[in-house]
């Protein structure tokens, strides 16, 4: 038997794994290969690396890292956390691994406007279309800058861009129309234009990216979907634990879910989504797991 398995080789997948090796544990790691991590062209708000870091070369030095303590990284994605007296199986293709303890680090998946995959990742690639202004908002300082959203989220994205640029426009997506007054009244004040979809005919022209809207053809430095995203906690919640009504799990101060035994860090969980937030949960989770399984056995080598 695990004393842990870990779900998810992202950043916090990664960290525990490299904690919970280190203290001795023998643990097992599957990932799926879909870390959003994986899609940051280079990062330049994560502390230690001047000259900015590239998310797949960061995915690789940690991987590399928790080798070096043995970590094998599994290939696979599972399908099932059960759970009976107080042990977990842990379903994976068909085969079952039990454990006593499981730390789920699945993140999320964003929601990505209506374009073809090919044109989104060269736009993603040179930095035209991006997913996370606390990550990069500073790299569009004095840009223009359009938010695809509507509502309160798109309001909310579209105002913290503007302490970056006063040139935001706020483009309602295919299907949503008008703000409430509120909504609007906020973006007035803070001098957002906002102009409704439809958000097609998404092409790179010259240095920049545009698309259609209804006030005609707009193209941007930089465009910020915020479309929302999926939560990937469906394994965790199907195990009966807690989770908000977008499916971000629940956990207290030690990473624990409301299910004995069963741990959550990084994105999945509701909090910030950041790569410095999802590896410090982990270090707590890895730590509260080791102090758990130490009260069940002991630890002594
Ligand atoms: C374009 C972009 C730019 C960003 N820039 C920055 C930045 O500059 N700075 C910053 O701090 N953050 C940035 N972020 C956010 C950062 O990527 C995330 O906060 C971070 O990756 C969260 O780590 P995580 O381990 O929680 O989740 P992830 O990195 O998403 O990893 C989750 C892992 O779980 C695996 N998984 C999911 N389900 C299963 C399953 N059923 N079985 C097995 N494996 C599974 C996935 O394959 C994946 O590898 C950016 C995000 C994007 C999209």
């Amino acid at each position: 038997m695990d004393d842990c398995i870990i779900i998810g080789g992202g950043p916090a997948g990664l960290t525990a794994a490299i904690y919970l090796a280190r203290f001795h544990l023998r643990i097992r790691l599957f990932d799926c290969g879909s870390s959003r991590a994986a899609l940051i062209p280079c990062t330049r708000n994560h502390a230690g690396h001047p000259d900015g870091i590239p998310g797949i070369d960061l995915l690789l030095l940690m991987r590399r890292q928790a080798e070096r303590f043995g970590v094998v990284r599994e290939a696979a994605a599972v399908e099932a956390i059960e759970l009976e007296d107080g042990r977990f199986t842990v379903v994976v293709g068909g085969a079952r691994h039990p454990a006593r303890a499981v730390l789920l680090a699945t993140g999320v998946v964003n929601h990505r406007p209506a374009m073809d995959p090919a044109l989104h990742d060269r736009a993603l690639a040179a930095g035209l279309l991006r997913y996370c202004p606390i990550c990069d908002g500073y790299e569009v300082t004095d840009k223009r800058v359009g938010v695809i959203g509507t509502g309160d989220h798109g309001m909310r994205e579209a105002l913290f861009l503007r302490g970056y640029t006063r040139d935001v426009t706020l483009i309602a997506p295919d299907g949503a129309h008008g703000l409430d007054p509120a909504c609007e009244a906020k973006l007035d004040e803070a001098g957002i234009r906002h102009v409704d979809g439809p958000c097609g005919g998404w092409a790179i022209e010259g240095e920049r990216l545009a698309l259609d809207t209804a006030e005609g053809r707009q193209d941007f430095d930089s465009i910020y979907p915020a479309l929302g995203s999926h939560i990937r906690s469906e394994l965790a919640v199907a195990a009966g634990a807690r989770a908000s009504d977008e499916g971000c799990l629940e956990v207290d101060d030690h990473q624990r879910t409301s299910v004995p035994g069963l741990f959550a860090a990084g994105d999945v969980v509701k909090g910030l989504d950041q790569i410095s937030h999802a590896m410090g949960e982990a270090g707590v989770a890895a730590t509260a797991i080791r102090n758990l399984l130490a009260e069940q056995r002991p630890l002594w080598r």
